[in-house]
């Protein structure tokens, strides 16, 4: 039970958590996916530029230095590309010089093949001779365009490329240029704008998820505060007291507490009052009486317990029916309750028997309370159908006085010593009545009255 109880609290405080982050993580997620998606096309398109700019200046450079046509020269010796005159093999240095003052590579190819080129392999050899990729040969040469490639896989190098066909005087498409750069460095330039984002991301969702901690640590302490105090009644502790600041809240929490305490006031009606007539019962009288008889023990005191019982009840029953019967208990307990109040209690103890405890009171001081009282009982007058119903009662009271501090005697159990004088004060009272019912009825006897 403990532990099924612990579990659901930390699925509480967890879903308030998860309620709360799982929107900025996604809205953290959509962000870095969207700008990552924005930010490497912008880049890209940079870089495309940047490379078509520089594939442009190197060709028109190359035409006006190196006027005439591109022309591959073959010997036994030689493979060699040439432009009109010149052996473009010896133009490598300057190459050299844009790779290092743009970070792009740049080739000429006769045909798919690299002829000058500044591209390596990772052991340091020229990469000249070899083959360009089957798709940019075909998309390039054969359909005379200039194409742009993110990524393509030069001789195992992933890079982005721009390929501009090169002509002849004729017209005819002979070879290409091409401007590359590492994808590597391109993705990190991508990688390194998205950075930023992500980091937002995830420092809006730390503050999200500690305000959301902290605010449904708050609920939840509420929400234990209320579980507490329902153990406590279900523990059968009637009083025990529910947190005033969250009984004056407004919100579900305020109504939940409000309606935990009203559950508790019932309860009490139920376990403590007679349902008929609303006084005490005759298990909460007991209670009470043992709180008194404890407490007496310590401080001493003085007071008088009466038990009184309605005359010849049986025959108002018979005589006007048992509803009838029930409105005048219900009118006796209201006269009773009123008198005893700032006096001390009244209980139903029976049937149409009840427990009056004057505290306070020496046993003189009661019987005369009890016959101002019989005088008001006396008065009542219960209208049922045509007829008025008029009761009378007779009470026998007993006092009981003890000074302050009497220790018990020793091997006395306490509880069993309070319940043993309890029963002999009220056995001496329920006597007294015997005698008032025997001696006339009507009447209050008293042990000093009657001896
Ligand atoms: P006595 O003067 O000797 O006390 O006579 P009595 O008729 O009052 O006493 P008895 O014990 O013969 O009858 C008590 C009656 O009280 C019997 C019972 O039906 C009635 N009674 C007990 N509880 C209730 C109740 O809750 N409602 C009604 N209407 N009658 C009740
Ligand atoms: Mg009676
Ligand atoms: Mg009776």
């Amino acid at each position: 039970m403990t532990r099924r109880k612990k579990d659901r609290k930390g699925t509480l405080r967890s879903s308030f958590i998860i309620m709360a982050v799982m929107p900025v993580i996604s809205l953290g997620i959509i962000l870095a996916f969207f700008s990552t998606n924005r930010f490497s096309k912008s880049i890209y398109t940079e870089v495309e530029t940047e490379l078509e700019n520089t594939a442009l200046m190197v060709a028109n450079i190359y035409d006006m230095m190196y006027p005439g046509d591109y022309s591959v020269v073959s010997s036994d010796t030689l493979t060699a590309l040439r432009k009109g005159d010149k052996y473009l093999i010896e133009t490598i240095g300057f190459l050299e010089n844009i790779y290092e003052d743009t970070d792009s590579e740049i080739t000429f190819f006769y045909g798919d093949i690299r002829y000058v080129t500044t591209l390596e392999n990772p052991d340091g050899k020229s990469m000249a001779g070899t083959r360009a990729n089957v798709v940019v040969t075909k998309e390039v040469i054969e359909e005379n365009r200039s194409r742009f490639y993110k990524n393509v896989d030069v001789n195992g190098r992933q890079m982005s490329a721009y390929y501009l066909p090169l002509h002849n005087s004729d017209g005819k498409t002979v070879g290409m240029l091409a401007i590359l750069r590492d994808a590597e460095t391109v993705n990190k330039l991508v990688f390194k704008s998205v950075i930023p984002i992500v980091v937002i991301s995830a420092i809006a969702m730390v503050i999200v998820a500690a305000f959301t901690l902290l605010y449904s640590n708050k609920i939840v302490v509420k929400l234990e505060k209320i579980k507490k105090f329902l153990l406590m009644v279900e523990r059968g502790e009637l009083n025990a007291p529910m947190d005033e600041t969250i009984m004056s809240r407004d919100d579900e929490l305020g109504q939940m507490s409000r309606a935990a305490v009203s559950m508790q006031r019932s309860l009490i009606q139920l376990v403590e009052r007679d349902a008929l007539m609303s006084i005490y019962n005759r298990r909460y009288a007991n209670k009470k009486l043992y709180g008194i008889w404890e407490e007496i023990g310590v401080k001493g005191a003085r007071f008088a317990v009466s038990i009184g019982d309605i005359d010849f009840f049986k025959s108002v029953n018979d005589t006007y029916g048992h509803e009838a019967g029930d409105q005048v208990l219900i009118e006796v307990a209201r006269v009773l309750k009123k008198y005893m109040t700032g006096k001390g209690f009244v209980a139903r103890w029976g049937g149409e028997e009840f427990l009056l405890v004057f505290m306070d009171h020496d046993v003189r001081q009661a019987e005369a309370a009890l016959n101002e009282l019989l005088e008001r009982v006396r008065e009542i007058s219960v209208r049922y159908d045509d007829s008025e119903i008029k009761i009378n009662m007779s009470f026998g009271v007993v006092g009981y006085e003890r000074p302050k501090n009497i220790a018990l005697k020793k091997g006395t159990d306490k509880d069993e010593a309070i319940a043993r004088e309890i029963e002999n004060t009220l056995k001496q009272a329920d006597k007294l009545l015997y005698y008032a019912k025997t001696n006339g009825r009507n009447q209050v006897v008293s042990s000093e009255t009657c001896v």
